[in-house]
């Protein structure tokens, strides 16, 4: 017999079924939008971030097609060597002027977006402080820089006048105050206009991740910054194309200088290569239908007011929400399992719960991301299928 030297990751996969905790992936076969075929069924789509419907949206395949007859399919390098393709600086303009900053630069992903921009801002005189909650590419982003870090309680802008007060008296040159805009597993706002208010106080940068604030927060979608009214009082918007736009990719919004050093500095852009032009041209599309009219974020608005309507009164908790993401609070692993697996297999609904470690241990959930793309029907049709099985569980 060989010496199996991976032989603990198999145990380790065990413990995570063994707990509930282990993540099925499934399979789609076609286009995203409300109705989806997933392992070979016609089920109800509960779990894209396919806000606005624009994923398979026929400007959006226009514009990629269009853009692959002209530019073909790769970039052929890192922009700052091969150079950089006029698709890419048209959707920067695009996103700049969308966003209301002086200017932003397009990454590869939010994901990238968020280890790219956070160490090339601080250095190891500065210190970050960073909301316990943030998604885990702003960790990730946190771990990667030398600055010193502190972290506030979620949502928490006492505390966060504490940790500016402690970096203050410490001596920090620079703080960067990072938050997520919409916090992507309760649904929740942070509160931007008083954090920009304490990082004023203590001459902190704030950094903002909008990924679910943009198409869905602010005028006609334009995001968590917009939604406050606090242009000019967020140093940093990062972005991502994936979730209301669509499509793929990330960006940086905000000052010409921020976005100048990012240039230089950020080496995501100086190492990874950029964003396919289909991809880009897609991306450029979308900012367009969202310039063009608010049309589709209402819709998602008023779809998601119908579905926690429906929720609430069969006597579903779905936590605090002010955004469309609506969590269905389960409290145990194995039932938020057992739930999303019986919704599928008995009733076409694809909502997959959501558990350690992306969230808490013992605050499991079924998340529903509503859409633009979904009907009443379609909505009325989902709440039934959770009030089945909700009943079944004795959950409700
Ligand atoms: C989804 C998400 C990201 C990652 O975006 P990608 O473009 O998919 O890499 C980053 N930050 C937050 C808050 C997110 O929700």
């Amino acid at each position: 017999m060989t010496m199996d030297k991976t032989g603990f990751l198999g145990e380790q996969v065990q413990d995570l079924r063994d707990g509930g905790l282990y993540n099925t992936i499934r399979h789609i076969d076609g286009p995203q939008g409300s109705w989806l075929v997933v392992d070979g069924k016609k089920v109800l789509n509960f779990c894209s971030n396919n806000y606005l419907g624009l994923a398979n949206h026929p400007r959006l395949v226009e514009a990629a097609k269009s853009a692959l007859d002209r530019y073909g399919i790769g970039p052929g390098a890192v922009r700052t060597i091969a150079g950089t393709m006029t698709l890419h600086d048209e959707l920067e303009a695009k996103l700049t002027a969308f966003k209301g900053v002086e200017e932003a630069i397009s990454l590869q992903s939010g994901y990238v977006a968020n280890t790219g921009v956070i160490p090339a801002l601080v250095d190891q005189d500065d210190v970050i402080i960073t909301d316990a909650l943030n998604h885990a590419s702003i960790i990730d982003g946190v771990r990667l820089a030398k600055a010193g870090r502190k972290i506030y309680a979620h949502a928490d802008v006492f505390d966060l006048r504490v940790k500016l007060a402690e970096a203050r008296a410490e001596g920090a040159r620079n703080i960067l105050v990072i938050t997520d805009g919409v916090f992507s597993m309760d649904g929740d706002i942070a509160p931007l206009d008083h954090i920009a208010d304490a990082a004023g106080e203590f001459e902190a940068m704030v950094m903002v991740d909008d990924a679910h604030g943009e198409g869905v927060l602010g005028r006609g979608g334009r995001g968590i910054v917009d939604h406050f009214g606090l242009h000019g009082r967020v140093e940093v918007e990062v972005g991502t194309m994936s979730k209301a736009f669509g499509v793929v990719g990330g960006y940086v919004a905000g000052p010409q200088a921020l976005i100048d050093w990012l240039r230089q500095r950020a080496r995501p852009f100086l190492f990874s290569s950029a964003v396919t032009p289909p991809d880009a041209a897609a991306c450029i599309a979308s900012v367009e239908i969202l310039e063009e009219s608010s049309e589709l974020v209402d819709r998602l608005w008023a779809n998601s007011r119908l579905f926690k309507a429906m929720m609430s009164s069969v006597g579903f908790d779905i936590g605090h929400s002010e955004t469309p993401i609506t969590p269905v609070m389960l409290g145990d692993e194995k039932v938020a399992q057992e739930f999303s697996r019986r919704l599928f297999d008995e009733e076409a609904v694809f909502a997959q719960a959501i558990a350690y470690p992306t969230v808490q241990l013992g605050i499991p959930r079924i998340r529903v991301m509503i859409s633009a793309a979904h009907t009443e029907d379609d909505l009325a049709y989902g709440a039934a299928a959770f009030t089945k099985v909700g009943k079944d569980l004795g959950v409700i």
